[in-house]
């Protein structure tokens, strides 16, 4: 199943499920207003909207939509740097021996459609084309062997960065939590519409229709599976977290020349079977 959150004809987030190019407002039948709602709710909220579904009679077009991130407010957001060995050597570090884990926040992220935010105090705006795993069943301390069934599904991120905040310091933080300088969306794909844990899939960032990051998930140093037990290890992960998994080489910061996002470009991320996340580019006015 492919759910879609948005906002509806009243301004109130809703959640839709996708069906081809039209979208069942499960919220207006009913059911949850939201994913983060719908996860904790579990196996049985799921078999609950796809009865519900089943019985709809009118459906809604996607165009004109205005979407909004996938899971609202996820209590935790844990992305993981220099995952792919590619990447990790373009920016002249060693291939990690243990998942590096940074916290983004829900106020640094913006939903399918809207502009990302290059903020005015500096032009060394960076993409990174990611997926991300979204938690579905609670645990703590996670084997990596189990670590797939607690998994719901999949979605994508532009790990959008501003590079010279984030590397003047060891801890990354800042330079990836500008307010609106990544995205998160388009839709919520459940785990059984892929592979396991989104191995073998072809990812992709486009910036102006030019490809500027090609791989497969395949070539991650840490797994889906080793990630969520890695991070179970520390914290009860919880329905509605999520894991943005990293991204591949060719980040603008390490092209020559470098590449920096800017005022009206459009950056895409495209990962085989989740989607297309696309969003354009603005500058930041501050008056
Ligand atoms: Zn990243």
């Amino acid at each position: 199943m492919r759910f879609i959150a948005f906002r509806n004809d009243q301004g109130q987030p809703a959640l839709g499920l996708r069906e081809g190019d039209t979208l069942v407002d499960l919220t207006a039948l009913g059911g949850p207003q939201s994913l983060d709602i719908l996860l904790r709710q579990g196996e049985a909220g799921l078999q609950a909207v796809r009865e519900l579904a089943s019985r709809a009679t009118e459906r809604r077009p996607l165009t004109g939509l205005e979407y909004l991130p996938p899971v609202l407010n996820p209590a935790k957001a844990f992305a993981i740097g220099l995952n792919y060995k590619d990447h990790a050597a373009e920016s002249n570090f060693e291939p990690p021996k243990h998942p590096v884990v940074f916290q983004r926040y829900p106020s640094s992220w913006v939903a399918h459609g809207k502009p990302l935010v290059r903020p005015h105090v500096s032009v060394q705006f960076d993409y990174e084309a990611e997926f991300v795993a979204v938690i579905g069943k609670p645990g703590r301390y996670i084997p990596k062997e189990r670590a797939l069934e607690h998994v719901a599904g999949y979605s994508l991120f532009n790990d959008g960065s501003v590079r010279d905040y984030q590397l003047r310091t060891n801890q990354w933080m800042l330079g990836k939590n500008f307010d609106d300088s990544g995205s998160f969306g388009p839709e919520f794909v459940t785990a059984d519409e892929l592979p396991p844990g989104a191995n073998g899939l072809e990812l992709r960032c486009r910036l102006n229709g030019d490809t500027l990051q090609s791989a497969n998930t395949a070539d991650m140093i840490f797994d889906v599976a080793t990630l969520v037990a890695a991070c179970s290890d520390a914290m009860l992960l919880q329905p509605g977290d999520i894991i943005i998994t990293g991204t591949p080489s060719g980040v603008g910061l390490a092209r020559t020349p470098q590449v920096w996002m800017k005022d009206g470009d459009v950056c895409e991320v495209e990962v085989e079977g989740i989607g297309v996340l696309r969003n354009p580019v603005i500058d930041e006015h501050v008056s």
